[in-house]
């Protein structure tokens, strides 16, 4: 047998590690080497910055907060620097800005590529992080950031018969580069989540026919998506500090304010005015039409009564409007998708939909998917819009361990535990950006990055400037937080959609925990901002490095 090769000596000499150059990984690392002037060296598993963006590059993927808000507002630079083409981008025009915003600030020399991080381990006598990429190479560094992102490990339903199918299977997820034709092609698309409802349209468009496979009926909004015009740009470059100070006092960090009234507090008339408003200027906001259409049911029928009539009213097959508009949870208690031409697209002749909640899938044959009532589908390509293993899947893949041989995965048996989403007791100086117990996919995903990584970035500042070599989270801070994460959610409806990633539900033996902060963007700042002034409330500094001036 071949002698294994040696390992390669670790890469020392860093002060932080940060995994991940997407958004997150990109501005912690600006943030650590041209603030800090620290040695920071990232770790990216693609061979591209961008992470979400480099990953999903399925038919229609386009972002659904609102482009101008969709960026990064810590650089006037930037902004200033950078034109956004439509209201909702398309991802190819992301990965650009992704590499417009790494080249402008001369981000690459300071990422290794085709870096996928197979573990990390704390070495407690050294004080370092010892991290390994697939590639065999070791790294070391005081700091280590997860800059993973929280949507970024894909979920591949176990469907038996997938190596025998005789044609092409894709997860959205994880898209071939190259695109995929779909001319003259069955094709079978399972789930009906943001993703689906992105792709069907575009997919329809090609496809000789195409089969969307729903479990669960899904609300959508119609995006309204359009070209932006010279004025709005200018306008929106122009207002960057009003529209960065409304996306930092706003529950989820976009730039529109939620309603002050009750949807009950008004008459019907007013009511249905209101929603088809916000129905036909598009997107999000209208969850944000009424203060408590996310915490009183009662309010919330009223909207998902408003956007089932839509429904009804688009798709001109009855029994397909029914199966539909049939949906099984409150509206935006599973992240309400924005669309272009969803519904519409199920009145083409060459558009089915097959309800599989009440007629699963058996198993993939060599031809196509066999439900359980014998039914066949014949199918050239299959889809997979099937998600994520949500908010834990990136962390726990990466084997991280912590003191005294603690995994995260065994500290996190029982679902995940930080102190705000930041910190992990047992593993010191290890930061999680928009972790589980954080805003973040609640949110408008760069706002809560921003905030994530300023904190950090100080709070490491600060343990420079005291001489400490590490910090972690309290366990009574993160059995505190974890209470109080579950408060929040409890507050809203979010937990009555029993089938939802939030909770980790979509995922087979995954415990069931409401993962992100819904207690909001803004109440959420001012909490972490209140731990650092309060001397880093929760933590616990330890050792002694030597300090360095400011
Ligand atoms: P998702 O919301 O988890 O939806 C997955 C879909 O696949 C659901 O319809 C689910 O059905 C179905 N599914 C999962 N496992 C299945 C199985 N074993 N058999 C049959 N059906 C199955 O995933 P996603 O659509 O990729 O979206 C995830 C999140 O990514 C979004 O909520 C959003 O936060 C983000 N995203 C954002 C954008 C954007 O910015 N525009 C675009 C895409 C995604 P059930 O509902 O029954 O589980």
């Amino acid at each position: 047998m071949p002698e294994a090769p040696p390992p390669l000596a670790a890469e020392q000499g860093f002060d932080a590690l940060v995994i991940g150059a997407g958004f997150a990984g990109l501005y912690q690392l600006h943030a650590l080497r041209d603030r800090l002037g620290l040695r920071v060296r990232v770790l990216e598993a693609a061979d591209g910055v961008g992470g979400t963006w480099w990953w999903n590059r399925y038919p229609g993927a386009r972002c659904d907060s609102e482009s101008h808000a969709y960026a990064f507002y810590f650089s006037d630079d930037l902004l200033q620097s950078w034109d956004w083409s439509e209201r909702y981008p398309q991802q190819p025009e992301i990965l650009r800005y992704l590499n417009h915003v790494a080249d402008r600030l001369d981000l690459k020399r300071d990422i290794t590529f085709d870096a996928r991080v197979t573990s990390a381990r704390w070495d407690a006598t050294a004080a370092l992080w010892r991290v390994a990429t697939q590639d065999g190479r070791r790294y070391a560094a005081p700091f280590l950031v997860t800059a993973v992102g929280c949507l970024s490990s894909t979920n591949m339903p176990d469907i038996p018969g997938r190596e025998d199918f005789a044609g092409a299977i894709h997860h959205t997820g994880e898209w071939p580069h190259e695109g995929v034709d779909f001319t003259g092609k069955r094709v079978g698309m399972i789930g009906t989540g943001s993703t689906g409802i992105q792709a069907a349209p575009v997919l329809a468009e090609t496809a000789a026919h195409l089969t969307v496979f729903q479990r669960t009926a899904n609300y959508s909004i119609p995006a309204r998506n359009r070209p932006l015009d010279e004025d709005f740009k200018r306008w929106a470059k122009d207002h960057a500090p009003e529209i960065k100070q409304a996306m930092h006092s706003t529950p989820n960090g976009h730039a529109w304010p939620i309603g002050e009234r009750s949807a009950l507090e008004v008459d019907a008339a007013e009511r249905e005015a209101a929603f088809r408003a916000a129905w036909e200027k598009g997107g999000l906001a209208l969850r944000a039409t009424f203060r408590d259409i996310l915490t009183s049911r009662a309010a919330n029928d009223t909207a998902a009564d408003f956007i089932k009539a839509r429904i009804r009213e688009v798709v001109k097959d009855p029994a397909t409007a029914a199966l539909l508009a049939e949906i099984d949870h409150p509206f935006a208690t599973k992240r309400p998708p924005i669309d272009t031409g969803y519904f519409e697209t199920f009145n083409r002749d060459t558009v089915a939909l097959v309800d599989i909640r009440a007629d699963p899938i058996d198993r993939i044959t060599p031809t196509g998917l066999r439900l359980r009532s014998g039914a066949e589908h014949a199918l050239d390509v299959i889809v997979f819009a099937t998600g994520f293993d949500a908010m834990t899947g990136a962390l726990l893949r990466m084997d991280i361990t912590g003191r005294d041989g603690l995994a995260l995965r065994e500290a996190w048996a029982a679902g995940p535990r930080t102190q705000l989403g930041l910190q992990v007791p047992g593993f010191p100086n290890l930061f999680t950006i928009t972790g589980p117990g954080s805003p973040s996919v609640l949110t408008n995903m760069p706002v809560a990055i921003e905030q994530h990584v300023e904190w950090i970035s100080d709070c490491i500042a600060q343990l420079r400037r005291t001489g400490a070599a590490t910090i972690e989270a309290t366990e009574q801070a993160a059995d505190d937080w974890v209470a109080h994460v579950n408060a929040a959610a409890n507050a809203t409806l979010m937990p009555q959609a029993g089938h939802s990633w939030y909770l980790g539900a979509n995922v087979p033996g995954k415990p069931r925990v409401f993962m992100p902060y819904a207690g909001g963007m803004a109440r959420y700042r001012a909490i972490c901002a209140e731990v650092a002034a309060d001397g880093y409330r929760g933590f616990v500094t330890a050792g002694q490095a030597a300090p360095v001036p400011a």
